[in-house]
């Protein structure tokens, strides 16, 4: 019996931007405490994304942005209110910054754009005194339009296996004290000490992740290594593991622009137009709530002007030209991969993939 014949469900262009949904199609591994757990440990195998074993990957950085919606699109995509903002938002994949997702053109990252032109224009001595209060405004709407990263993992919740496959994602810390931090940190520890690549699938070691709230109610995570042992003792359950890998677009639900415009930017609720093949405003006038941004934006023609510009230059007159989805990996692909009964060894030739 072949153990590599994974191959992908063909995937519709209009199921990938048409859906109704925006549940992705894989199960997420949740790290989270309930809020009267004081901490708990989670036990994992880290898998590697891709079958290309000469050049492994098991960490896929992602670009998203914050959006702010109206109560139309919270009620349908279940939100609930941010404490700290008092809006509805909803996470969504940055259409420009993640590789091969998207249609490479973002609204936010346009916004930002826009409000940094107008921020630079105030001379740098000014910000802080005479023209603070400015500086501040602009730079506040600036972080709300930034982009933020995260860190993206496949694995085998050892508690759980026979759930099989988990996503799991946590955010990328600027000052390196993060969980991919910590695991780097990890696997250089297991290197030196033992000469053990905790990533290998036969050699390498399970993680323990422990989550433990503060003083403060702050979770905080930390990373140990766990049992040396392989992926699984029976390599095919181990292999079907190892190829039950799914594109970036079934793990993440991704909207082309003018939709992200639609909810983001103008605070209105898309329809699709299937004359026009692309989404449209359903409202004719702007919804009252929870439309901060807009009025944010309302009090700085400059800013909207040279929004709309960029992104005029962009194209978003056009007809909205969906880019396809990736494309299926054909079925020669998994020929690379080393076949049973071993699982591929990666330590010595390529010690820590990342
Ligand atoms: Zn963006």
């Amino acid at each position: 019996m072949s153990l590599v014949t994974t191959n992908y469900p063909t995937v519709n262009i209009n199921q990938v931007y048409n859906s109704n949904s925006n549940a992705p199609k894989v199960n997420w591994f949740n790290a989270f405490l309930a809020s009267q757990e004081k901490s708990k440990y989670f036990t994992v195998r880290l898998l590697p994304f891709d079958n290309d074993f000469e050049h492994m990957s098991f960490f896929k950085k992602i670009h998203y942005h914050n959006v702010e919606v109206n109560d139309d699109i919270a009620k349908k995509f279940n939100l609930v209110k941010q404490d700290y903002t008092n809006n509805y938002i909803i996470r969504l994949l940055c259409n420009n910054k993640n590789d091969s997702l998207g249609d490479n053109r973002c609204p936010y990252c346009l916004m930002e754009q826009a409000l940094w032109g107008e921020y630079n224009k105030i001379p740098v001595a000014e910000r802080k005194t005479t023209m603070a209060i400015q500086a501040k405004a602009i730079h506040d709407n600036i972080m709300k339009y930034q982009s933020k990263e995260q860190w993206v993992v496949r694995l085998i919740d050892r508690d759980h296996e026979n759930e099989g496959v988990k996503y799991f994602r946590f955010n990328n810390n600027r000052k390196g004290e993060g969980i991919y931090d910590k695991i780097q940190t990890l696997a250089n520890l297991c290197l030196q000490k033992d000469n053990v690549n905790i990533f290998d699938l036969t050699q390498g070691k399970d993680i323990i992740i422990c989550a433990t709230r503060g003083n403060d109610g702050k979770v905080n995570y930390t990373i140990s290594e766990g049992t040396q042992k392989p992926l699984h003792e029976n390599l095919e359950i181990g292999w079907k593991w190892i190829n039950d890998v799914h594109p970036m677009n079934e793990i993440f639900s991704v909207k082309p622009s003018e939709y992200v415009e639609i909810i983001g930017i103008q605070k209105k609720t898309p329809i699709f137009d299937k004359t026009l093949n692309r989404y449209v405003a359903k409202e004719e006038q702007y919804v009252e709530s929870n439309n901060e941004l807009r009025t944010a934006m309302e009090t700085n023609q400059t800013v909207v002007n040279q929004y709309q510009q960029n992104f005029n230059q962009v194209g978003v007159n056009q007809p909205y030209q969906p880019t396809p989805p990736n494309p299926p990996i054909p079925a020669s692909a998994p020929m690379n991969i080393p076949q049973p009964p071993y699982y591929p060894n990666n330590v010595g030739q390529n010690p820590l993939p990342y």
